[in-house]
């Protein structure tokens, strides 16, 4: 009599993508990083992390942008945060991703927080809220937010989180660019543009007024307060983006911003109905390689 072989568990966790509403980058610190604030916001744009036991560790990727992520185990951020699980990890990782690659959205963080809450169930880790937000922080800076979801104040790196009151719904539209922007390549170059401009590194600016804004549900008053230091290293490096910005506000919508270190730029529109003219718009308009349209705030990782 032939045995079946015992199907592997599995166990899968979704996490999503982010919007910062606010970016303000202070002073480079000692250990290379920058002082940040900023206010992020969780959209409804996901990638799928699905975590099964196996012979030994691997990862692979399917979905949007997969031929540019590493499917070696150790620069793969969810195979990272299976190790920061378990050193021994024997794991087979499979990421089925829609958040955009090198986009600004922290997709590769989205991954390793929807992986280490995989991995930590699926190898009886016992670990408490604590632990696993320090060991997010140490996998990335937008790791910890990834796995909080919904709309925080980021402090230090970005890891220190406090929560936000926000009332009400937010419909964007995502305008995903045709090449990526590097993350370090974007803060080098603002870093170039303030020694050129004579601008030291300001302070990371509280953003009070944003904060007033998201707490009044007032999505015209939240539009006006969007803001993002990165902006213009990221519109110096892809010159492009500045057609899109002004493509999609021509098409309507109340505001547009580079998402973090970019190249994506979020559009925040009046309501649903507004954001779907503006996603058909701006996709006539070929300013990007696609466009679609997402809501926040939305959870962090969680199990499906
Ligand atoms: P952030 O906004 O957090 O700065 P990003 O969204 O611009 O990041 P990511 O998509 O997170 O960029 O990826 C940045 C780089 O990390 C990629 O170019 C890729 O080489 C590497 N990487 C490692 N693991 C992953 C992963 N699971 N998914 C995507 N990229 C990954």
């Amino acid at each position: 009599m032939a045995f079946e072989p015992r199907a592997a568990r599995s166990i899968t966790v979704r996490a999503a993508a982010k919007i910062n509403l606010h970016l303000s980058v202070g002073a480079e610190r000692a250990d290379g990083y920058h002082e940040l604030t900023t206010v992020f916001q969780a959209v409804s744009l996901f990638d799928d992390v699905t975590v099964r036991e196996a012979a030994r560790l691997s990862v692979r990727t399917v979905g949007e942008g997969a031929a540019q992520v590493p499917d070696d185990p150790a620069s793969n951020l969810a195979a990272r945060a299976a190790l920061r699980v378990d050193p021994d990890a024997r794991l087979d990782i499979a990421i089925d991703k829609a958040i955009p690659v090198a986009g600004g959205m922290a997709g590769g963080s989205a991954d390793a927080a929807a992986s280490l809450l995989a991995c930590t169930r699926l190898l009886g880790v016992d670990w408490g809220r604590a632990e696993l937000s320090a060991a997010a922080a140490d996998l990335g800076s937008d790791v910890p937010f990834a796995l909080h979801g919904g709309t925080a104040l980021g402090t230090g790196r970005g890891e220190r989180l406090s929560p936000v009151l926000s009332r009400g719904e937010y419909h964007w539209v995502l305008a995903i660019a045709k090449t990526g922007l590097s993350t370090p390549t974007v803060f080098a170059e603002l870093d170039r543009l303030r020694a050129k401009e004579g601008v030291p590194g300001a302070g990371a600016q509280p953003p009070d007024e944003l904060l007033l804004a998201l707490a009044s549900g007032d999505v015209a008053r939240v539009a006006g307060q969007l803001h993002n230091d990165l902006q213009p290293a990221a519109l110096s490096l892809q010159p492009v983006l500045r057609r899109t910005l002004r493509a999609g506000t021509d098409a309507g919508a109340l505001a547009g911003i580079v998402s973090g270190s970019g190249p994506t730029c979020a559009f925040l529109c009046a309501d649903e109905e507004s954001a779907v003219r503006v996603a058909a718009e701006l996709a006539g308009a070929g300013v990007a390689k696609s466009v679609g349209t997402a809501h926040g705030p939305v959870p962090g990782a969680r199990f499906v």
